[in-house]
């Protein structure tokens, strides 16, 4: 969790009358787990069970999942399950064994991506997937400069911790490191224009310091710097500028791949470039951990020279197995499709909200992947954190899951499972609309 889904969902002692079940479980976890976790909303939530868009807390009551997407192909696939469960029997090695089942899943995953990505590398999360990324991409390059976006969360490890400014003040930024603004479609003139020319001055000012510019990394919808889908196509120049500069261009999959955007397998797709690498992670095993790096050939051949490879658990024959059920429900279940009207419909069910509730500024995103902007002053364009965290909390109480992100806290991050309905998406509607109504 970000510093921005923290800041709108973070659990604030005393902010709301916690019943005692609640507020021992807490006790107990910070006495336990210690002060770094988080929890998410004013009213912390206790699972026990989870089905399709479902999760049940306790006493069986069911809340509507409008926000995980590790689980993107609904909870507890009984596709997935069985695969798991079938080859955990069986056997559960790694990659220094042959195994047939890594090759099968790699060549289909390999076949979703475009012609010139050949390889595929197994991790065991995003982060993993990440700082992987990074060190295949200094070594090709021989440079170390990086450029993210100012918003930007890649993961928890020390290499990618110091390209996550979303981590917030007290995760301090490489030297190496230089951020520029989101593609801001809903305040910018020219979204294509001002990214490129934001990423090339990050790039020169890399240069003028004397670090040469290894790689351009964002996530293919932006979700921490405020869920930015468009126009398709503005990535290209950034891209370019990456390339020319001697870097390579890294497109972070964890959250928009896997058919998120309902267009196509991959975020990037959308923008019409292929990348250098692609890490991807989430949904790849429906919540069993399976990351990997997928990777153009040459990139590989500078690292593949110096390093002997090896991740335990990424790749084994469990891991690849749940991989595979999850790509087999992805095509059997249509969810691309499923992906692109159940989104288009939540969309035009938030435009009809929006002719009646001036806080909702801007709607934005990509198939099942949509962000709703928050501002107190439609003029202005002036972001209301404040007001999204109550509708946030407000939802959580109608017994449905959302969350929020952008730099001000204040853009509702909208994040179903692959499988939602027509029925769950008006559930979801109706209900943004009676907490929308009761603020107003
Ligand atoms: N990249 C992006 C875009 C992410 O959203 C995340 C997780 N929120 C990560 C990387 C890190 O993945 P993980 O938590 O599996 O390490």
């Amino acid at each position: 969790m970000n510093t921005q889904e923290s800041m709108v969902n973070a659990f604030i002692e005393g902010a709301a009358e916690l019943d005692e079940a609640t507020a021992s479980m807490i006790a107990e976890r910070k006495a336990l787990l210690g002060p770094a976790y988080r929890l998410m909303y004013e009213r912390p939530l206790h699972f026990v069970r989870g089905e399709g868009v479902w999760l049940y807390d306790p006493e069986g009551n069911a809340y509507l999942d409008a926000y995980n997407n590790v689980t993107s192909i609904g909870h507890c696939h009984p596709k997935v399950v069985e695969a798991i469960r079938e080859q955990v029997g069986v056997l559960a090695t790694n990659t220094r064994y042959l195994h047939g089942g890594v090759l099968s899943y790699a060549r289909r995953l390999l076949a979703t991506m475009p012609s010139e990505v050949e390889h595929l590398m197994f991790t065991c999360t995003g982060s993993d997937a990440n700082d992987l990324a990074v060190r295949i991409a200094q070594a090709h390059t021989g440079g170390k400069g990086i450029v993210v976006t100012e918003t930007a969360y890649h993961g928890i490890t020390q290499a990618v911790s110091e390209f996550s400014p979303s981590l917030g003040e007290n995760v301090n930024l490489g030297v190496h490191v230089r951020t520029v603004p989101a593609p801001d479609s809903y305040r910018s003139g020219n979204v294509a224009e001002e990214f490129t020319a934001a990423v090339e001055a990050a790039i020169a000012d890399l240069q003028r310091h004397g670090i040469k510019p290894a790689l351009f990394i964002c996530d293919g919808l932006f979700a921490s710097d405020g869920v930015f889908d468009g126009p398709a196509g503005f990535l290209k120049g950034a891209v370019d500028a990456i390339r020319a500069a001697g870097g390579v261009y890294i497109a972070d999959e964890v959250q928009s791949g896997f058919g998120r955007t309902g267009e196509a397998m991959w975020g990037f797709q959308r923008h019409g470039v292929v990348p250098d690498l692609v890490t991807m992670g989430k949904p790849m095993g429906n919540g069993f951990p399976v990351a990997g790096v997928a990777a153009r050939a040459e990139l590989l051949a500078e690292f593949g020279k110096k390093a002997r490879y090896f991740n335990t658990f990424g790749g084994n024959a469990v891991a690849v197995a749940a991989a595979s059920a999850v790509l087999d429900v992805i095509e059997e279940e249509n969810l691309l499709e499923n992906a692109r009207t159940i989104g288009l419909h939540l969309r035009q069910g938030f435009e009809a909200l929006a002719r009646t509730h001036p806080c909702i500024g801007d709607l934005r995103g990509a198939g099942l992947f949509l962000g709703v902007e928050i501002v107190s002053d439609r003029a202005r364009k002036t972001p209301d954190g404040a007001t999204a965290t109550r509708i946030i909390n407000g939802l959580r109480d109608e017994n449905v899951l959302i969350s929020g992100c952008a730099k001000a806290a204040n853009v509702l991050k909208i994040r179903p499972p692959l499988v939602f309905s027509r029925e769950n998406a008006d559930e979801l509607i109706a209900k943004l609309g009676r907490v929308l109504q009761r603020l107003s």
